[in-house]
């Protein structure tokens, strides 16, 4: 038995050690003197018991105790403490901190030494061992057999808890409840077995839909729940349930058949409406009873105004989808100029989407076509008619037009952007150095090593890159240093609405100075007024952009007016 001695008294250390030696035990004692000796020794060695003194110099043995019953090594060490005082109190405490047994120092004999020492380390093993059992009870009684996710005990108690943190931070949380829609049919026709498979397959299928940080439970039967927190916008809870609705649409195989439930999903808010468990619980309910009632496989929210705007933007979706085929998207150009001279230099491509008529701006769909990826081949659209309509437009011309091109980052998540730029200027007979892609600052800022190599292959193929609204994000030297951009477009927003506005002036003139010294070239956007084109002069601002010249406009009218 190897036995580590913690003991500062020498006297006590030979007495203990003549005692131990004198029992028939077979033991093979280590000695240390202060707490931090003995730490040591515990880390670097395997002991079955530690014999240690209470009084102790710097640290006592109670934070021997503490260190050892929370070190991550799996101790089966027994502790046995020991002490000159006869208190009641620090008897109980050391036990209470993970001591076996405590020995008064006077009072210690062979005979009981050796007790303590065999008693302690029986005791020890019972107690891992209950500890053990208890784990393992408490994983039984939060987990769902079939599924392994967390049960209705669990899921109860993480969503007071969930409720309890959120109303902290003051964020909001969202309660999904999902039922599939034919179990019971699948039951019914295939049998118990198959509809358990069928289960544990939906709960996968529904897991890769998740981030992994959500607490995932099954309720019962084929009821599930998912509570989502700390959200920045409720939106995000529809993005949820919609990739679940889309994920279950396709039929799950099961022994070779293929098997399919839809979902119904009701979503409710905290603190938008439910303050507390029950109530937030019971409005998820009402909603997916909702979900069901208006034709299954679908989401509802319980909050009527979330469900105006879940409505509208699942339309909006679906129009988008079929926007292209429609033949409903058109570009607008704008001209950019030269100040001074007022000539043209080229055109940036602007999106409209033409619907019967009513023309839709981009702000109203952009951002929800990235977030669907439908940007992708709207892109590719963009880019084969804006590079078309500039070859047309530069036949016969000496000085040909530049056509700018706006990107978003999603469009950067694959290489074949690039590819199919580079065969719309073969096609077209249009050169590369006549293209400016435009990015944002968050394209910049995702900075992936597939949007490097985008934008590394946008470069060697010789296009010019600009980084369009600067100065309304993080505007960060670094983007500007680290990728090779050759211009910055200044935003509309920074533009003086009069000239007495020095603090807007003094701000594009501190990131005009920016971008000239890092050599970059400079287009001003918004320009609105004859104020402004003096400003653009004064500051040496090369091209502008603006409603004092035009608006954007469709290609006949441009071709009227500049052609
Ligand atoms: P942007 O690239 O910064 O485009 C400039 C925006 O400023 C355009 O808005 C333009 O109409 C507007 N503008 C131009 N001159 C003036 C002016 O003097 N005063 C004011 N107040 N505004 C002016 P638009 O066309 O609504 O486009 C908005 C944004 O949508 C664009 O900002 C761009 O980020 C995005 N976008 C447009 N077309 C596309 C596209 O084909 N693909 C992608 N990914 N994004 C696009
Ligand atoms: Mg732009
Ligand atoms: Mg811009």
């Amino acid at each position: 038995m190897d036995i580590l001695l913690v003991d500062d008294d020498i006297v006590d250390r030979v007495a203990i050690t003549r005692t131990l030696k004198k029992s028939n035990l077979n033991v093979n004692i280590t000695e240390a003197i202060t707490v931090d000796e003995g730490l040591k020794l515990y880390h670097q060695q395997r002991f079955d018991v530690v014999l240690l003194d209470y009084n102790l110099p710097l640290r006592d043995g109670i934070e021997m105790i503490v260190e050892i019953r929370n070190a991550p090594k799996d101790s089966s060490i027994a502790i046995v403490m020991m002490s000159t005082s006869e208190d009641e109190d620090l008897a109980l405490e050391c036990i209470r901190s993970g001591a076996q047994d405590f020995l008064i120092k006077s009072e210690i004999s062979e005979k009981k030494l050796k007790r303590a020492i065999l008693h302690s380390t029986t005791r020890h093993n019972l107690e891992k061992k209950l500890f053990e059992t208890y784990k393992k009870v408490k994983i039984l009684a939060e987990t769902d057999c079939l599924t392994g996710l967390p049960n209705r005990y669990f899921f109860d108690e993480s969503l007071k808890l969930a409720l309890t943190d959120n109303e902290r931070d003051k964020s909001t949380l969202a309660l999904l409840l999902i039922d599939l829609d034919n179990f019971k049919l699948i039951n019914d026709t295939f049998g118990h077995d198959t509809g358990d498979v069928f289960l544990k397959q939906a709960v996968l299928t529904i897991k890769e839909c998740l981030r992994g940080n959500e607490i995932f439970a099954r309720l019962g039967g084929d009821e599930f729940a998912i509570i989502l927190t700390k959200l920045e916008s409720s939106e995000q809870a529809s993005l949820v349930a919609q990739r679940i609705i889309a994920a279950m649409k396709t039929p799950l195989n099961i022994a070779s058949t293929l098997i399919q439930s839809t979902v119904s999903i009701g979503i409710a808010l905290y603190p938008d409406n439910s303050k507390t468990s029950k109530e937030i619980f019971k409005h998820a309910d009402i909603a997916m009873y909702r979900a069901k009632k208006w034709g299954r496989n679908q989401a509802c929210f319980f909050e009527e105004r979330m469900q105006v705007k879940f409505h509208k933007r699942l339309h909006l979706e679906a129009e988008l989808r079929s926007a292209l085929d429609k033949k409903q998207f058109q570009l607008y150009y704008q001209p950019v100029l030269e100040p001074g001279s007022d000539t043209v230099k080229g055109f940036e491509a602007l999106i409209r989407w033409n619907i019967n008529g009513t023309v839709r701006q981009p702000d109203d769909f952009i951002r929800v076509a990235e977030e669907t990826q439908q940007i992708i081949p709207i892109g590719l659209w963009v880019i084969e008619e804006a590079i078309s309509t500039l070859a047309r437009w530069n036949i016969g011309r000496v000085n040909p037009f530049t056509m700018s091109i706006n990107v978003s980052a999603v469009q950067l998540r694959n290489l074949d952007i690039v590819d199919y730029l580079v065969d719309c200027l073969e096609k077209h007979g249009v050169s590369a150095t006549l293209i400016e892609v435009e990015l944002t600052e968050t394209a910049l800022f995702k900075n992936t090593s597939t949007s490097r190599q985008v934008i590394s292959a946008l470069i060697e193929n010789g296009f010019s890159l600009s980084l369009d609204d600067f100065g309304t994000g993080f505007s960060s030297i670094s983007h500007l240093r680290n990728y090779p951009i050759s211009t910055v477009k200044i935003d509309k927003s920074l533009m003086p609405e009069f000239l007495e506005d020095t603090k807007n002036i003094a701000l594009v003139e501190g990131l005009v100075a920016m971008a000239t010294i890092l050599g970059l070239d400079i287009i001003a956007e918004g320009v609105e007024s004859q104020d402004h084109v003096e400003l653009c002069k004064r500051l040496m601002i090369k091209r502008v952009q603006g409603y004092v010249y035009s608006q954007p406009q469709p290609s006949d009218e441009i071709e009227k007016k500049y052609l």
